[in-house]
Formats: C-alpha cells, structure tokens, sequence
C-alpha cells in the first residue's frame, strides 16, 4: 500500500485541480494532486493523434479572451492561440435552404435581443419559458441556448445564466487547450491513475483512499470531480455529505456537450478560411440546429459540436451515429458528395465518461444558490471548487482555474498557511 501525509491534497487534474496544485506551489504547502486518468486537463483534452494535428475534444476556446488569465499563462508558455475573436455564426441553412446575408443578420439580431431578456431576468425561472415559441429564428435560438448552456432552455435557470460574465471575445486556442493544461501542469506533483474512492474526516485530518491501495492522509482536500461525479456517489464521504449540499447537486445539471470531428481529403467547400455554420438537423419541425466549425485553424477539418438532449441521445447510441448525424447534415447542405471526402472521424463521449459525466454545468430553475452552496467546506477541511462552482464563469476553463486557485488559498489559510500577498489574480511564472 501508498500511504503518505501531506498538508493538502487535490482531486483532479483539471483546471480546477491545476490551478489549486499552482497557488499552493507558489505558497510553498506541499500537496498531492490524485487524478483518475492516465492524463490531466479533465475536459480539456487535446488529440493530436487522430489527425496527425490537434484538435480538442473538450475546451477549446479562451472564453472572454481579453481579460481570460489562461490567455496570458499561454504567453508565458508560448502556446500558440488564434488572436482573431471567433464569430459564432457566418451562415445558416434553413429551411431547405442557405439563408440570404441578411436574413442572416435578422437571426443576429434576434438572438442577440432574446439573450438581452434572458440576462436582464430576476426571476428564478427557466430560459424556456421566457422565449418566444413560434418565429423564424426561434427554434435556432432554443438550438443555441442548448449549444451553449449543454442543456435544453427549459431545464436552465434565467437567474443563474444572467450572472454570466463574458466580454464576448473568444480565441481559438490553436495549439490544444488541453495541450496547454498539459504545460501548465508539467512539473507538478500529479500521481496519474489514481482514482479516489472515499474520503473521511476524522483526528482532525482528511484520510483519503484510492484504487490502487493508496491512502494519504492530509490537513486539508481541495475536491474538483465535477458536480455530476459527486451527485453518482462515487466518492464515498464519512461523515455523509450534508443534506443541504446534495440538494445543491441535485440542483445543478452538466448537461451533455459532445463534438463530432471529420478529417477532409482536402476542403470541399471553396472557401479560403474557416467559417462557422448552423445546419439543421433532423426533418421538418423537430429540425434541431447543431453547430459546425469548417476548416478550424485552416486544416481540412470539420467540427461539429451538440448541446442538450438531441447531444444526450446520439452519445448514447455511439460514435457510428454521430458520425452518420454530422456527415448527413453537411449532405443536405452541400450535396452528397460530401461524405466521399471524409478520411477520419473521431467522436467524444463526455456524458457516459464515468469520470466526468456530462459537458459543463447550469442551475435548474428554481435552484438559485446551489454554486454558494458547494463553496461552503465540508467538516471544515473539505473544499469544494470546480467550474460549476463559479458564479460568473461556470462552464469555462478560466472560471474552474479561478475557483481552484482560491480553495487553495482558502485551505492555506485554514492550515496556518496564509501569506499577506495570496491575491487570487496572482499568474504563475513557468521555468
Ligand atoms: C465539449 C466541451 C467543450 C467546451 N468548450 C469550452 C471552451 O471552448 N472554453 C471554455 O473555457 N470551456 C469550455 N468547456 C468547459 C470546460 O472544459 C470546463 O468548464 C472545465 O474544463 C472544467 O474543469 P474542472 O477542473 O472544473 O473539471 P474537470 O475538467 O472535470 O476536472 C475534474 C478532474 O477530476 C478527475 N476525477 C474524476 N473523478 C475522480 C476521482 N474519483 N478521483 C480522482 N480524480 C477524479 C477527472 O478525471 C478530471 O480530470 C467545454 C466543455 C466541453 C465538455
């Protein structure tokens, strides 16, 4: 058997876990990061494999890039990332058809309008029910709430969506989002392969087992599975975790967020850089819009990305389907053909992911408070961080990170550990 003491230890080398192991280095506490996988990043993953070129399976764009830390730490790494923000849409078939220029800016401004009502809300209420039902361009608008949020609108709270903060700048991150976690974690005490199944507060310390006979027993531990592993109970917790802290996880939903990525013989579509589309999905009035990225990086490479329940059954039924799905929808868009172009394909599956269990998180309506709630430390020495933990940037890489650095500093402190200068916007300076 492993069995080790440290002041803290860390469950789970994604942002949050990273950003938790960072701070901790700087304030000089020695900590233990234990990951489930044989890799770090979490839902940052970078395949560089499948393509002979990366392509993300999870995260792959600096969200508020002007301001975003991450954007700066790949600075400091030299990680390459696009500089021009992304648009999320250049064009939209519809109907049968590739809507006009200006039809297509009527769809803007629509949805644009429909998200200003969502993110003026003060109620506790769904975003479902506050959008309008027939229209155009309303069926695009559900599809792209569903796009963004991994659940369907009327499964989100307009509350907690409208505490969303976003400069609506975002850079591609070219050279792999999980690449770049992979940097920023060189280096860092992360023992791989090494999934905990319980954790017991107990003489004042945290005992903390893994598969694998590995037992540490530390002052503090910083938790940053994701909200969906925690509700599953594959963590067993002694004491039980409190009532009003599983109500908080039944409140909060990951959703299903999945991509579909092809590999081209070359670009069949004549165009001279990317662009991004919205293609219909599906016949008639149950048509659900998903989201494609063509030429991403200029590579002859199609992605394409699914929110919510239409992304809940195709995961189920495995790659064939998504692959069939996502090529069937660039048929009915730009001709037959198109399938005799594909070389390879690659296809996430997040959601049946038992360390992950789903894309990034929302609050159910009625639910308001559930991220405070999974802030608050269990028997005082368990911290709880994680997007879904983030008030203002949940569902992103840099809000995780955020929530990681500051259990940390929270835990330090706890321990005796507190430095004057452990300023939460602190950046790291790699060697
Ligand atoms: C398809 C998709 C696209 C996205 N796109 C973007 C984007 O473009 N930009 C952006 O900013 N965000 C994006 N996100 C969201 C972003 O990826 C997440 O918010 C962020 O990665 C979450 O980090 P985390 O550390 O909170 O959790 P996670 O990444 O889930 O990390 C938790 C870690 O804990 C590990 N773990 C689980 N169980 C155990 C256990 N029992 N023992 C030990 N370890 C365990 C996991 O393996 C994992 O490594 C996207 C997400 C998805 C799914």
């Amino acid at each position: 058997m492993f069995v080790k003491e440290e002041e803290v230890v860390i469950i789970g080398a994604g942002a949050a876990g990273i950003g938790a192991g960072l701070a901790l280095s700087r304030l000089g506490v020695p900590y233990l990061i234990l990951e489930a996988k044989d890799r770090v990043g979490g839902r940052c993953y970078t395949d560089v494999e499948t393509f002979g070129r990366p392509w993300d399976c999870g995260s792959h764009w600096f969200y508020s890039a002007d301001i975003n830390p991450l954007r700066v730490l790949a600075d400091r790494l030299e990680h390459p990332y696009e500089t021009q923000t992304t648009d999320w849409v250049s064009a939209i078939h519809s109907g049968g058809r590739w809507a006009t220029p200006d039809e297509v800016t009527e769809a803007r401004k629509y949805i644009a309008g429909e998200f200003g009502r969502i993110t003026s809300e003060t109620r506790d209420v769904s975003i479902g029910s506050l959008l309008e039902e027939e229209g155009r361009w309303a069926g695009l608008m559900r599809d792209r709430v569903a796009q963004l949020g991994a659940n369907d609108p009327q499964n989100i709270s307009a509350l907690d969506y409208a505490r969303f903060e976003d400069t609506n700048i975002s850079y591609a991150v070219s050279g792999g989002f999980g690449a770049l976690f992979e940097a920023m974690a060189r280096g860092l005490p992360v023992r791989t392969e090494c999934e905990v199944i319980r954790m017991d507060v107990r003489d004042n310390c945290v005992e903390v087992e893994a598969r694998g006979d590995v037992l540490i027993r530390a002052g503090a531990a910083i938790v940053t599975v994701s909200t969906e592993v925690l509700r599953a109970g594959a963590i067993e917790f002694y004491p039980s975790l409190p009532s009003d802290l599983t109500d908080a996880l039944e409140g909060i939903s990951l959703g299903c967020s999945e991509k579909v990525a092809l590999g081209l013989k070359s670009d069949p579509f004549g165009l001279s850089g990317a662009s991004r589309i919205q293609l219909p999905v599906g016949e008639g009035e149950d048509a659900r819009h998903a989201f494609f990225e063509l030429l991403p990086n200029g590579k002859p490479l199609v992605i394409a990305h699914l929110g919510g329940d239409v992304a809940k059954g195709l995961v189920m039924d495995g790659e064939a389907a998504m692959v069939d799905f996502a090529v069937s929808a660039l048929a009915a868009a730009y001709g037959s053909d198109i399938a005799s172009q594909v070389v390879e394909t690659a296809a996430t599956s997040w959601l049946p992911d038992p360390h992950i269990r789903g894309g990034h998180s929302t609050v159910k309506p009625g639910m308001d408070g559930a991220r405070a709630r999974l802030r608050q430390p269990v028997a005082e020495r368990i911290y709880i961080a994680g997007e879904a933990t983030s008030d203002q940037h949940f569902s992103t890489c840099h809000g995780a990170y955020a929530t990681g650095i500051e259990a940390a500093h929270e835990a330090a402190a706890m321990l005796g550990h507190w430095r004057a200068d452990a300023d939460p916007h602190w950046l790291p300076v790699f060697g």
